[in-house]
C-alpha cells in the first residue's frame, strides 16, 4: 500500500525508457505542467513524466509500476479542478496527449473511434466535414480521456447528455497491465456488468482510458441563442426550472449573475445588460427554433424576464457562447493574480432556487469575491469564489465555506458534485452524500482492480 512519497531511481527512469516510444521526462518545466491543474490547490510534482503510444505501452508501463508500486497519475489537459492530477504521492505522470488520433468517423453508425489524448474541439474540427458534433463541452478544451474518467458534462448536457450518456465503449488498462475492452458499439447494451460506466467518472484510480467509441450527432439544420435578463437570482432560475418543467426543446440554458456578467463584458469586449440573466440556445429546423424561442419568451415573461432578445446569425450566436465559455477566465482576468474555487452542486430541479439562494446567502457573509453561474436546466451551478494563492490561510477559509454550501446542497437531496468529481477536494463530500457502507463498496472494488493502490492514490478516498 502506498503511504509516501515515491521517488524513481535512475535504474527504474532508464527502464521506463525502454517500455516507451514517446519521452520519459524529469526536466522541471514539464514536472511542473504535470504538477498542477486549474484549481488553487497547491502543486506537486511528479518524480518523472512517461509520455506513452499506445495501449501497448500503456500496458507494459502499468505492469512495470505495479511490481515497483510506483504511483501512476494519468494526465489529459490538466483541466480538472478538484486536484485530480495532483501526484500526491509523487511517482510518475502518466501524459495521455501523444495518444491523439482519431481513429474512425463512422457517420452512418453516429459514432467515432478515438484515442484518449483528443481534444474535444480538435474531435469537432474534424467532425464538422462529415456533418456531425460530438456534444459534450466542459468549458476548458480538454481531452476525452480526462472527460471520460470525470465524467464531464457540459451546456449541451440538458439535450444530448454528459459523458455518462456518450461513452459507448472503452479499452482501459488495468493496474497490473491488463488490457480489457468494456462496452459494444451498439446504442443498447443489457450484456453483464456496465464496466464502461464504472471506468467513466474513476477519476484514473481503476484503469487508464486508452480508445473511446463515442456517439455523436448530426450538426443541426438551424441554431439560434437567446438571452433574457432579470431583476433578481430567484427569478432567472426559477424561469429557467418553469422551461424544463414546460418539456420545450432547449439545447443550451445557463445562467450568469450581474457579476459574472460584467467580467464577460470586460473580457470579451461585450455591451450586456449587468443583471441576472439566463443565456439559451435552440436546435432544429428553422421554423422549430423561432417557435421553441417564441415559447421560451412567454415563459420567461411570467417571471420578470425583459429585454428578451434573438438571433439565428451563426456570428452573434458563437459570439454570445463564446462569452458564457468564458465566464471562468473573465472571472480570473477580473482577479489578476488570483486563483478560483469552483462549488459543484445539483440540486433536485424543485430545489434549485432555493440553492442558489442560500449559497449567495452563505457567501456574502465574507469577504472573498464570487460571482453564480451554472447549468441551470440541470439543476447543476457553481460558485466561483476568488481567493489569493499567496495567502494559504485564505485558501483553507474559502474550503470551509464551499464546503459549509455544499453540505447544505447535500442535505437538499443534492449531489457535492454534478460534473467536476471527487479528486482530493470532496472526499469528506462523498461519504456525507453517499454514506459510509456505499464508499466501502467503492473502496473494495478499488482494492479488488489496484490491490496496491498505484492509480491516482489519495483521489476520492483516503
Ligand atoms: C474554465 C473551465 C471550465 C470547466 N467547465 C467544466 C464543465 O462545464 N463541465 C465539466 O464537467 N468540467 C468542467 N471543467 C473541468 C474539466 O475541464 C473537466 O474535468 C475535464 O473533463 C478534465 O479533462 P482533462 O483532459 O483536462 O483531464 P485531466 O485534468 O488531465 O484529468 C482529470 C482526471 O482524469 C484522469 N485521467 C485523465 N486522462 C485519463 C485517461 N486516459 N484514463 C484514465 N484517467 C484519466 C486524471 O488522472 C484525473 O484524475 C472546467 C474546467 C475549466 C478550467
Amino acid at each position: 500500500m502506498i503511504n509516501k512519497r515515491v521517488d524513481l531511481t535512475d535504474v527504474q527512469i532508464t527502464h521506463l525508457k525502454s517500455l516507451v516510444t514517446g519521452q520519459v521526462s524529469t526536466n522541471e518545466t514539464i514536472l511542473d505542467q504535470h504538477g498542477r491543474d486549474e484549481s488553487a490547490i497547491p502543486p506537486v510534482r511528479p518524480s518523472a513524466v512517461v509520455m506513452p503510444q499506445s495501449t501497448e505501452e500503456v500496458s507494459k508501463v502499468l505492469a512495470y509500476c505495479n511490481a515497483e508500486k510506483i504511483p501512476v497519475v494519468a494526465f489529459g489537459a490538466g483541466s480538472s479542478l478538484e486536484g485530480h492530477v495532483l501526484p500526491l504521492f509523487g511517482g510518475i505522470s502518466l501524459d495521455l496527449t501523444g495518444m491523439n488520433k482519431v481513429l474512425e468517423i463512422r457517420g452512418d453508425d453516429l459514432l467515432v473511434r478515438v484515442q484518449p489524448g483528443v481534444h474535444r474541439m480538435a474531435l469537432n474540427e474534424r467532425l464538422a466535414s462529415s456533418g456531425l458534433f460530438f456534444s459534450v463541452d466542459p468549458g476548458a478544451d480538454a481531452t476525452l480521456g480526462g472527460m471520460a474518467a470525470t465524467g464531464a458534462a457540459g451546456t449541451t448536457t440538458v439535450r444530448y447528455g454528459s459523458m455518462r450518456d456518450n461513452v459507448l465503449a472503452l479499452t482501459a488498462v488495468l493496474a497490473d497491465g491488463t488490457v480489457i475492452k468494456t462496452g459494444r458499439e451498439t446504442r443498447k447494451l443489457s450484456a453483464g456488468y456496465d464496466l464502461t460506466r464504472l471506468l467513466v467518472g474513476s477519476e484514473g484510480t481503476l484503469g487508464v482510458i486508452t480508445e473511446l467509441t463515442l456517439r455523436v450527432f448530426g450538426i443541426p439544420e438551424k441554431m439560434a441563442a437567446a438571452i433574457v435578463r432579470f431583476n433578481s437570482l430567484d427569478d432567472g432560475v426559477t424561469a429557467a426550472t418553469a422551461i424544463v418543467r414546460s418539456g420545450i426543446s432547449i439545447a443550451r440554458c445557463e445562467f450568469l449573475d450581474a457579476k459574472c456578467i460584467k467580467n464577460v463584458n470586460a473580457h470579451d469586449g461585450l455591451n450586456l445588460s449587468e443583471v441576472p440573466t439566463l443565456f439559451f440556445e435552440f436546435h432544429g429546423s428553422p421554423q422549430g427554433v423561432a417557435e421553441d424561442a417564441a415559447s421560451v419568451k412567454e415563459i420567461v415573461e411570467e417571471f420578470g424576464g425583459s429585454e428578451f432578445e434573438w438571433t439565428s446569425d451563426e456570428g452573434a450566436r458563437r459570439k454570445l457562447w463564446q462569452a458564457r465559455h468564458n465566464a471562468y477566465w473573465a472571472g480570473i482576468a477580473a482577479n489578476p493574480g488570483k486563483r478560483a474555487v469552483s462549488t459543484d452542486a445539483a440540486v433536485p430541479l424543485s430545489k434549485l432556487a432555493e440553492a442558489v439562494t442560500v449559497a449567495e446567502q452563505i457567501l456574502s457573509k465574507h469577504p472573498y469575491p464570487f460571482s453564480i453561474l451554472g447549468h441551470v436546466a440541470d439543476a447543476n451551478f457553481h460558485c466561483f469564489i476568488v481567493t489569493d494563492p499567496a495567502k494559504p490561510q485564505e485558501l483553507e477559509d474559502v474550503r470551509h465555506i464551499t464546503h459549509e454550501i455544499t453540505m447544505k446542497m447535500i442535505g437538499m437531496g443534492g449531489t457535492c458534485t454534478g460534473e467536476h468529481g471527487i479528486g482530493s477536494g470532496k472526499i469528506e463530500a462523498l461519504i456525507s452524500e453517499t454514506g459510509a457502507p456505499a464508499v466501502q463498496v467503492m473502496r473494495s472494488i478499488k482494492e479488488s482492480l489496484d490491490p496496491n493502490n498505484i492509480l491516482n492514490p489519495g483521489k476520492v478516498f483516503k
